[in-house]
């Protein structure tokens, strides 16, 4: 190919977002990459199997997993199980001190690390959960954090998330979620809770209710000052991935994953903990809306999810007012490369737009 040839060529888009949430974190948006040639791969087929006779997450196996903290309904066939994990991160039975020397700081592996079996059906996809069933596990985690926050003072943080396949992490093929709580507050949580607390006070606003009042409404062409030829439309409300009576689904302008998406209140509340019952079945609606849409534009979406809470600390009290809960929904498509690590940039190769045009475009049945 001549370097004409390769000028001429459609770069697509190619550019650097900053996420408005946490200015310190960017995206590099690089649709071009994407048109690299490479191995086809095909997606390992999911596991779709009802029952797995070897699978401690499986109904009849439930002495294979350690104590069980909870399982709901408490009589009868369970739905959802929280057991304490075989292999824990972080645990309390070890009682290391904390560590200085020199530059080797460490502090004691304090915490607690759960899981969630979050169905009974070994294989099952959450798009393909009733809907009353996603909102009891939101439920169950909300209780469970709950509890956490309640009896041990020294856990400042409790990180709900959930790995489903192999690109996302997860070693269990068994639908599950995990529950990882802290004495400390993650960094990411830390770095939304103060740049949004930032916000606030020059515009005495919460950035995630402006940014889903933008979502809802703005509009705007941008023309050239000499020209007056139109350089850019941009259409925010094209965001909107799926609308709930209570809850949004928005694909981030500045996301980090080609098919990301975020579900949030459209009501400023801080705390996921005080979510009503009738919000959270609003919620498990939107949730199973949008993972069928994932499932439909990407096919058995391998992905993570996590909830951002306000951490239930006094020293937040003032907080309530410019931290807004939400879910991040982050499909693995591609796997980070030297670039990422290097620069802790983001890649993303499909356009925030395009994405979200096709994720809207999908017809669901009601
Ligand atoms: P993932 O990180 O998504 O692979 O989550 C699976 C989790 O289940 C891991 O944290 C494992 O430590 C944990 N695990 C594996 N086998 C068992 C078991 N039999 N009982 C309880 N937890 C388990
Ligand atoms: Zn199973
Ligand atoms: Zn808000």
């Amino acid at each position: 190919m001549s370097k004409q040839d390769m000028d001429n060529e459609d770069i697509g888009t190619r550019e650097l977002r900053i996420n408005p949430i946490v200015p310190t974190e960017s995206v590099l948006i690089a649709t071009a990459r994407s048109m690299r040639p490479q191995k086809a791969e095909e997606a390992a087929p999911r596991d779709t199997r009802h029952h797995v006779e070897r699978c401690p997450f499986c109904r009849g196996n439930e002495d294979k997993t350690p104590p069980e903290i909870t399982r709901v309904p408490k009589e009868g066939d369970w739905a959802i199980r929280i057991v304490e994990n075989l292999y824990p991160v972080l645990g309390d039975d070890r009682k290391t001190p904390d560590m200085i020397f020199g530059l080797q700081q460490a502090i004691n592996g304090y915490g607690r690390h759960e899981v969630i079996v979050d169905h009974s059906q070994h294989g099952i996809a959450l798009h393909e959960m009733s809907r009353s069933h996603l909102a009891l596990l939101f439920q169950t985690y909300q209780t469970r954090m709950k509890e956490l926050y309640d009896t041990d003072e020294r856990l400042k943080y409790v990180l709900v998330f959930k790995n489903f396949g192999p690109a996302a992490g997860a070693s269990m093929a068994h639908t599950h979620s995990q529950i990882i709580a802290t004495p400390v507050i993650p960094q990411n949580v830390q770095d939304e809770v103060e740049h949004s607390k930032n916000y606030y006070e020059k515009n005495h606003n919460c950035i995630f209710c402006t940014l889903v009042d933008e979502a809802l409404t703005y509009e705007a062409t941008i023309y050239d000052r000499d020209s007056g030829k139109v350089v850019r439309k941009i259409d925010v409300g094209q965001y909107v991935v799926e609308r709930g009576e209570h809850f949004i689904a928005i694909k981030p302008f500045a996301s980090r994953y080609e098919w990301e998406v975020h579900i949030l209140p459209l009501q400023h509340k801080s705390n996921f903990i005080n979510a009503t019952e009738e919000e959270l079945d609003d919620f498990a609606n939107v949730l199973k809306r949008t993972m069928q849409r994932l499932d439909a534009v990407i096919g058995g979406a391998q992905y993570n999810y996590f909830l951002h809470t306000i951490p239930i600390d006094q020293k937040y009290d003032n907080y309530q007012d410019s931290y807004h809960w939400h879910l991040e929904i982050c499909p693995r498509t591609s796997i980070p490369s030297g670039f990422e690590l290097g620069s802790g940039l983001f890649v993303n190769t499909v356009s925030p737009e395009e994405a979200a045009v096709q994720l809207s475009d999908v017809v669901l049945d009601d």
